[in-house]
């Protein structure tokens, strides 16, 4: 008798919610460089992986020793109620980029308890439930997380223990103020946010939570200034501001070493995860000191900011540091959004394109309006992997591809990308040219 597939067996014991990507999923068992090869034994220039999981690349001597070295002390973890030196040095080392004053630092293993952790901090520093986020949102499925997550598609519970309301801001192309100049796209935004401080809450809101640049919801990208803009109306009102940088950190962007920069706001706390590990399960928050010590016990997990972990990260800051990878990001960034707009003027289909730096985002729609094409999304995917190219996809609707490579991207490596990109999307059918 054949044996079962491992999609097969995947199915009988995983949950039904767990989705994969592909008709035909892909295993992935070994990758280098920008590059993963499958179990069928066919490699992919990987142009997804930079913010889930491999910022820098993979295998990358300067961490792998680093991390096979920790490996090598038997030291895999400790209790935490001991010392643990590396994370004490990436707690300076972070607490310093942060700009954020008398910082300090927690670490977690995911994003999820990242933002976890920065709602219990705003939420007993206030002693207020209320928060505010955006509309489209994602910041974890966890609990709380889960309540602040802003589309439905990742809403896995509406039970939550926080009281949420939602304000614009993030998703402009589908907001009803869309078509506005980026002034009056920012002043609409914040009436808005005044509109619901007084309409939905009773005012003593914990805090406000933003992605620079949405993640799941599609790469939306608000103009820059937005933030610094609420950030007055919170002010007021003594709101504390949490900038979720999962998704943005470490200079992805380009223009900035954290996405609120290009906003000119300094956060209260900053949350941050995925790409510090490059593969490593590590997240946290960095937050002012008062705020932080504010919880009288311990948080959340002893597993957070373990050895290894750590080590793995500090290894990946200081590569990404040495070698400029921002300045990377930002002149190789400029070219895939050339490229990517260029192909937005031959197909039809293609509605937007946004995003920054090595974080790019391609809104696709029913050709003459603005209707969510989330088949043509998955088509592109498919023909993309058959030409050897992993992208992503996400949005409110499942029809925005997401592109975000990691940051030691070669130029060779974009051009080859934006062919095989131009051939995926010259394989639709024509109505969508
Ligand atoms: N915040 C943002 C902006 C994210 O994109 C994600 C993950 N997609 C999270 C939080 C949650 O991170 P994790 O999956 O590590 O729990």
């Amino acid at each position: 008798m054949a044996e079962d597939r491992l999609i097969d067996r995947h199915r009988r014991v995983m949950p039904n919610w767990l989705a994969l990507y592909y008709a035909d999923p892909i295993e992935i068992v070994h990758a280098a460089g920008r590059h993963v090869t499958d179990a069928n034994g066919k490699t992919y220039l990987d142009f997804f992986a930079g913010i889930l999981t491999n910022a820098i690349g993979y295998d990358i001597p300067e961490i792998s020793d680093a991390v096979r070295k920790q490996l090598d002390t038997g030291v895999l973890h400790t209790s935490t109620l001991y010392l643990i030196r590396k994370q004490v040095e990436l707690a300076e080392r972070i607490a310093e980029l942060s700009g954020i004053p008398d910082a300090k630092v927690f670490f977690t293993n995911s994003g999820t308890e990242a933002n976890e952790t920065a709602l219990m901090l705003a939420t007993q520093y206030r002693r207020s439930n209320q928060v505010l986020a955006l509309r489209n949102s994602y910041h974890g499925r966890a609990f709380a997380t889960v309540g602040i997550t802003g589309n439905r598609g990742w809403s896995a519970s509406s039970l939550s223990p926080v009281k949420v309301s939602y304000v614009h801001g993030g998703y402009r192309y589908r907001s009803p103020f869309a078509d506005y100049s980026d002034a009056d796209y920012i002043a609409a935004c914040v009436a808005d946010l005044r509109d619901v401080l007084e309409t939905t809450t009773a005012g003593d809101v914990a805090c406000l939570i933003a992605e620079p640049i949405q993640g799941v919801g599609g790469f939306a990208t608000p103009p820059d200034g937005l933030f610094a803009a609420m950030r007055e109306v919170l002010d007021e009102y003594g709101i504390l501001f949490i900038s979720d940088e999962v998704q943005t950190g470490w200079g992805r962007t380009g223009t900035h070493f954290w996405g609120i920069q290009a906003h000119d706001v300094v956060p209260d706390a900053l949350t941050f995860a995925k790409g510090l590990g490059n593969g490593l399960a590590i997240g946290g928050v960095v937050a002012r000191g008062e705020l932080m010590d504010c919880l009288t016990a311990n948080s959340l997990s002893t597993f957070g900011g373990n050895p290894v972990s750590t080590t793995g990260a500090l290894a990946t800051l200081n590569y990404l540091l040495d070698y400029d990878l921002q300045a990377n990001a930002a002149q190789l960034g400029a070219r895939l959004h050339a490229g990517l707009h260029a192909l937005r003027e031959r197909y039809a289909v293609i509605g937007d394109v946004r995003g920054k730096g090595l974080m790019a985002g391609v809104e696709l729609v029913v050709p003459g309006g603005k209707d969510p094409a989330p088949d043509m999304a998955s088509e592109v995917l498919e023909h993309a992997r058959e030409l050897g190219l992993l992208i992503g996809k996400g949005g409110l609707h499942g029809n925005v591809l997401r592109l975000a490579p990691p940051m030691t991207l070669t130029p060779d490596e974009l051009e080859t990308a934006l062919g095989i990109l131009a051939e995926a999307f010259a394989r639709l059918p024509a109505a969508m040219h």
